[in-house]
């Protein structure tokens, strides 16, 4: 891609991608190209704070007389909450456990990041903006990380206010350490348990609101559908789990907080019910899904052991700050106790490969690596089919190093966890890992502005709310009546199908579908594949699962059969958005993109830009708008982490 330098010595693009390869020609359709038209321009760090100056306010009179629908109670959903109940909006939460507290945020274990330099080991707001955008290999918008990077010690600042009890040193100061990717420490953490202290801090804050009567709580609700009137999104169709009531809540303005779907691989370190339906129910209405094939494989996870399970447990990646990993050098001697296997016989593989980066490489390139040695024959722990999926995390080194308390200090409770599920003890025998999926970096398409054309992230909400309260709609408004059907027609079909196969087998088989063909390395030929078997799984999903029990009570039957529905047309969309990308970067790493050593190697003069699809109706192709990526502050290079 062409290139010219700015008076500031900035790398600036001047040409935009043009894509050359067309591997999903004839499963999609090619609209125009978009652009955020809200991000701000001028030097990178003055833009958030520009941007904020010239956003409009809504006084707080006029904040009474707005309401807000949150749908979440996670991180994102019960922070927003707590916000935007304290500036005086009404606002009406929602979420489907039966605490905002079990919101899948409450199993982050390792940290947040913020570029505080605590440590004075060289971080920097810049420093962080740049490892963000390197780590997700340049495939991410620079304004937005940039942000990012910026605001992170705000909101540690924020958290501790609200009584987050993170780690500290001796003297009293907030502790940091590492993770993958960085050279630094900036990771503020609690133990292993800091997606749990933030979360009750959030949930603690929006409590208070609650109290004070800005903010209503709906739990055991689940979205359904989003109401659309006059291009704007208006409300919500919920069903109250426990009653089956469907029910109308209407809003100025509904903001969308619904969390990750890595659950459409089946088995994930996310929490059981984490869905797509909510983001999914937005895609039909318009919303586009932005990158919907970027998964996170995450490295430090329970090895899969057998064909029981329906969930995976995540081993935090801090553990990789101790832990040195590494396989037998020789095949045979993977049944041996590794204990047994002498210094000279170990090969730490990812030291050897990376020395500068070592154990801390980011989790794409630790996942390929662990994949690449149990391939060759050289993974370690029980078999599982005809394969032994798992590579050593030891911590003998750093035992004998710091001690075993020290090492309890850090991380006792992931130890104890690990212990509980796996009935070894790692303070005696080194953990045993394999990579699983973790996290998704897909999603629905927003703005700077965190808009997607009719509904808003928190951030800019004021901004949006500022041509508030917008025209009364009531439940007879024919959308609303529309959305609210859709919801009805939709589960009696799944409770008249009434066919022969359990809605967690289809889960179960799409999970292994995606996991074969879209995980850790995926092909043209495979994606193909996997694109007809989705396709199959669908049209028998329709016309032969089982949903038992009734509309009017609690049934986790449909509930499931609901998700499950999405997480099939979401399977196919990723796989699609996978084939397209014929270019390897970060967690999506395409086997025919690879450099001469086998790491991603990506196409920028093809594919800088975010693949935004558009839901091409019932049956209909999906339509894929470009949304070219920019770059003004940062080069855009091979990453390597040698
Ligand atoms: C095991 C694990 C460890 C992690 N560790 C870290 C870490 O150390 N550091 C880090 O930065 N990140 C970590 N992450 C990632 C981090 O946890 C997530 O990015 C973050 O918690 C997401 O927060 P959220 O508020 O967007 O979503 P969630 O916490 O998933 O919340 C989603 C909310 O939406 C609600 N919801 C969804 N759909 C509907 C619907 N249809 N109707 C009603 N309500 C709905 C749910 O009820 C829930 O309240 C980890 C992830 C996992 C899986």
């Amino acid at each position: 891609m062409a290139s010219t330098v700015d008076v500031s010595g900035n790398t600036v693009m001047t040409t935009p991608p043009n894509q050359q390869s067309d591997d999903a020609h004839g499963y999609y359709t090619l609209g125009e190209k978009i652009a955020d038209t809200k991000a701000p321009a001028g030097p990178i760090k003055d833009r958030w704070t520009t941007h904020k100056m010239n956003n409009r306010l809504v006084n707080p009179a006029n904040r009474r007389k707005l309401d807000v629908i949150i749908v979440g109670t996670g991180l994102a959903g019960g922070a927003a909450a707590a916000t935007l109940g304290e500036a005086g909006y009404n606002v009406k939460s929602f979420c489907y456990q039966d605490s905002p507290r079990r919101a899948h945020s409450i199993a982050a274990q390792g940290g947040i990041n913020a570029a505080k330099n605590y440590k004075e080991d060289g971080d920097s707001t810049y420093r962080l903006f740049y490892d963000t955008v390197k780590g997700g290999d340049y495939r991410s918008r620079e304004s937005n990380v940039y942000r990012l990077a910026e605001v992170s010690a705000n909101i540690i600042d924020q958290c501790v206010a609200q009584g987050v009890p993170f780690a500290r040193e001796y003297g009293g100061l907030l502790d940091n350490r590492s993770f993958g990717g960085v050279q630094v420490s900036r990771t503020f953490y609690a133990r292993g348990q800091t997606g749990q202290q933030l979360l009750i801090g959030a949930y603690q804050a929006m409590e208070r609101q609650v109290a004070a009567g800005t903010v209503t709580q709906y739990t055991r609700h689940e979205m359904l559908e989003l109401i659309i009137v006059d291009g704007k999104a208006r409300g919500i169709i919920a069903r109250d789990m426990v009653t089956g009531a469907i029910e109308t809540h209407l809003a100025d303005v509904v903001v969308l907080a619904s969390g990750g779907y890595g659950n459409v691989f089946f088995l994930s370190t996310n929490a059981m019910g984490s869905n797509v339906t909510a983001a999914w129910r937005a895609h039909r209405k318009g919303a586009y899904m932005a990158n919907p094939c970027y998964t996170q494989i995450h490295p430090t996870c329970i090895p899969v052991s057998g064909d029981h399970q329906s969930k995976l447990t995540l081993m935090s990646e801090s553990l990789r700050n101790d832990g040195r990993i590494w396989v037998p050098k020789k095949a045979e001697d993977c049944t041996k106790d590794p204990r047994d296997i002498p210094e000279e016989d170990r090969d730490y593989y990812l030291e050897r490969i990376y020395p500068s980066f070592g154990n801390l490489v980011p989790r794409d390139i630790a996942s390929r690596q662990a994949k690449n040695v149990c391939d060759e024959g050289r993974g370690v722990g029980p078999m599982v089919g005809d394969f032994r999926r798992g590579v050593y995390l030891d911590f003998a080194d750093a035992i004998k190093r710091l001690g075993e308390d020290a090492v309890r200090e850090k991380y006792d409770n992931l130890f104890d966890m690990y212990e509980r599920i796996t009935g070894e003890n790692p303070y005696e025998v080194p953990m045993r890992i394999y990579p699983a999926v973790h996290y998704v970096m897909g999603g629905l398409w927003v703005d700077y502005d965190l808009q997607s054309g009719y509904f808003v992230l928190p951030n800019t909400i004021r901004e949006y709310l500022a041509d508030g309260p917008f025209d009364a709609i009531d439940e007879s408004h024919p959308e609303v009546v529309a959305a609210r059907t859709e919801v009805e027609d939709r589960i009696q079909k799944f409770l008249s199908i009434n066919g022969t196969r359990t809605v967690d087998s289809y889960h179960k088989e799409l999970g292994n579908i995606m996991w074969e063909y879209c995980g850790m390395e995926r092909t043209e030929d495979g994606l193909r594949k996997a694109i007809d078997m989705i396709r199959e799984l669908k049209a028998d999903f329709w016309s032969n699962v089982k949903v038992l029990g009734t509309a009017d009570s609690l049934n986790q039957s449909l509930e499931k059969a609901g998700r499950v529905a999405d997480f099939l047309e979401l399977g196919e969309l990723m796989c699609i958005d996978a084939l397209n990308r014929r270019e390897s970067c970060g967690g999506h790493f395409r086997a025919e993109s690879q450099t001469e050593d086998g790491e991603a190697l990506r196409h920028d003069d093809e594919f800088a830009y975010v693949a935004a699809w558009e839901f091409g109706g019932e049956g209909g192709q999906p339509v894929l708008h470009k949304e070219d990526l920019v770059y003004t502050a940062i080069e855009m290079k091979q990453r390597s982490y040698k």
